[in-house]
């Protein structure tokens, strides 16, 4: 079933019957070539380009609740390729490539928006780090201009300029970044897999990985035994624990992040917006609710929900960069789990287990990350070379000392 305009009119003339599952719900086989853990975006992305790039179909997805039910689905939908430092910087380049692609490429309307992204800046060091930011995204090919106090005025007039806390010096205008609708890139890249073959397993969680001589053999599920000779772990914030089911232990810790949704609301914020004095970032979905987030939980844990420290420090945020926001109510909070690496990195990368492969340590950045990562990981899966743009995500990285420090955001970056 292809997804065009004629179709979407005819439909609707005719009382919208002949529309399909976008898959379909097969029972697991006793055997794969490949099984992907985990139905996030990552997970399904990197089935996706399994199938598309490299003609490895006989793939499972094994996802424990639904498809799109985790962080996929509760991001803030920010897409950006702002990054500093080579080897994040390149990587973040090649996904955002993909996105501006992506919508062709799945038939599948994930709503990419571009609106632009606006880092502000409100300080003089501030302002000479944005600046070198923006010169290492120029340097890479991408996109950037660095705005004064006037200039942001003229676009973000609803800022609070005159008796902010934190006066506006400027921002970082990175016009390519923007949004997309999250738990439609999930359900895109998963139509997208499927209709080339790919088996997507919902209400079937992997309790156990199977080691045979340092080789990996398969899984144990809630669904039965599943052997396969490869095996990738994408199971974002749950990687310690299905990692720990091979004996592996990783620098990785959970913690939780809010979001936040307002009622909906004329158009009044065009563009996306971050404050650079807090950790705060805003953007206005198609329906009109102003969408927010903050910053970390430091405590770590699993449980995907929030709490009202989170919302004490997000509102205090909104509250001080646009004043406004006070006067919006907020509809719906909810958590999802990060998985951080202490540099604030990811990894793409085989284990010390022959077969067995890991994507992971996204951690408040993931969702921009989706089509690199899954274009990566399908490349290190299938060919077992790192993809050049991902070479440097590497697990060894934390035990020869080779970190990717972006910005300190790792799991401990409060303590920084
Ligand atoms: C509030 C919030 C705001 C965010 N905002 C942004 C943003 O604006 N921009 C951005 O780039 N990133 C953002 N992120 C980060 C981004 O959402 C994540 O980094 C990314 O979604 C994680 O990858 P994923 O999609 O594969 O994860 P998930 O969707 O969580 O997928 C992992 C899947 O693995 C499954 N799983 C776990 N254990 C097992 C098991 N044992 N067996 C089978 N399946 C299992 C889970 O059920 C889950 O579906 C945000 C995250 C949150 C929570």
């Amino acid at each position: 079933m292809r997804f065009n305009a004629l179709r979407v009119f005819t439909e609707g003339l005719t009382g919208n019957r002949r529309w399909r599952s976008h898959w379909r719900k097969p029972d697991p086989k006793p055997e794969y070539d490949m099984l992907i853990i985990g139905g996030g975006g990552h997970g399904l992305a990197t089935a996706y380009y399994l199938a598309k790039n490299h003609g490895i179909t006989n793939i499972a997805v094994l996802e424990k609740g639904y498809l799109g039910g985790g962080s996929i689905g509760r991001n803030t939908t920010i897409v950006r390729a702002n990054y500093f430092l080579p080897g994040n910087s390149e990587f973040y380049s090649h996904s955002l490539k993909l996105w501006e692609g992506l919508e062709t490429d799945l038939n599948y309307n994930i709503m990419h928006s571009q609106r632009g992204l606006i880092n502000l800046f409100h300080s003089d060091g501030q302002r000479d780090a944005a600046a070198r930011r923006g010169n290492a995204m120029l340097a890479q090919g991408d996109d950037a201009i660095l705005l004064d106090r006037e200039e942001v005025r003229e676009i973000l007039p609803y800022l609070d300029y005159d008796q902010a806390r934190f006066p506006v010096y400027g921002g970082l205008y990175h016009k390519r970044g923007g949004t997309a609708r999250h738990d439609a890139v999930a359900w895109g890249y998963a139509r997208g897999a499927d209709q080339r073959g790919v088996d997507l397993i919902e209400n079937c969680e992997v309790t156990g990985i199977s080691v045979d001589a340092g080789r990996v053999t398969g899984v144990t599920t809630t669904r039965g035994q599943i052997r396969a000779r490869k095996v990738g772990i994408v199971t974002a914030g749950r990687t310690s624990q299905v990692a720990a089911m091979a004996g592996l232990r990783l620098p990785i810790e959970s913690h939780i992040l809010q979001a936040f949704v307002t009622e909906g609301l004329k158009p009044c914020l065009d563009h996306v917006v971050t404050f650079g004095m807090g950790h705060f970032y805003i953007s206005q979905s198609d329906k009109g609710g102003l969408v927010f987030g903050g910053d970390l939980d430091f405590y770590a844990s699993y449980a995907a929900r929030g709490n009202l420290p989170g919302v004490e420090q997000v509102t205090e945020a909104g509250m001080t960069l646009m004043p406004m926001i006070g006067r919006a109510k907020v509809l719906r909070s909810w958590g999802g789990i990060m998985d951080m690496t202490p540099d604030g990195s990811p990894i793409i990368d085989r284990t010390p287990i022959d077969g067995l492969y890991l994507d992971a340590g996204w951690c408040y950045g993931g969702f921009k990350a989706v089509p690199a990562s899954g274009w990566c990981m399908a490349h290190l899966m299938a060919t077992d070379q790192p993809h050049p743009v991902a070479g440097r995500f590497r697990l060894d990285r934390f035990a020869t000392g080779e970190l990717l420090d972006e910005e300190g955001t790792g799991s401990q970056h409060n303590l920084h």
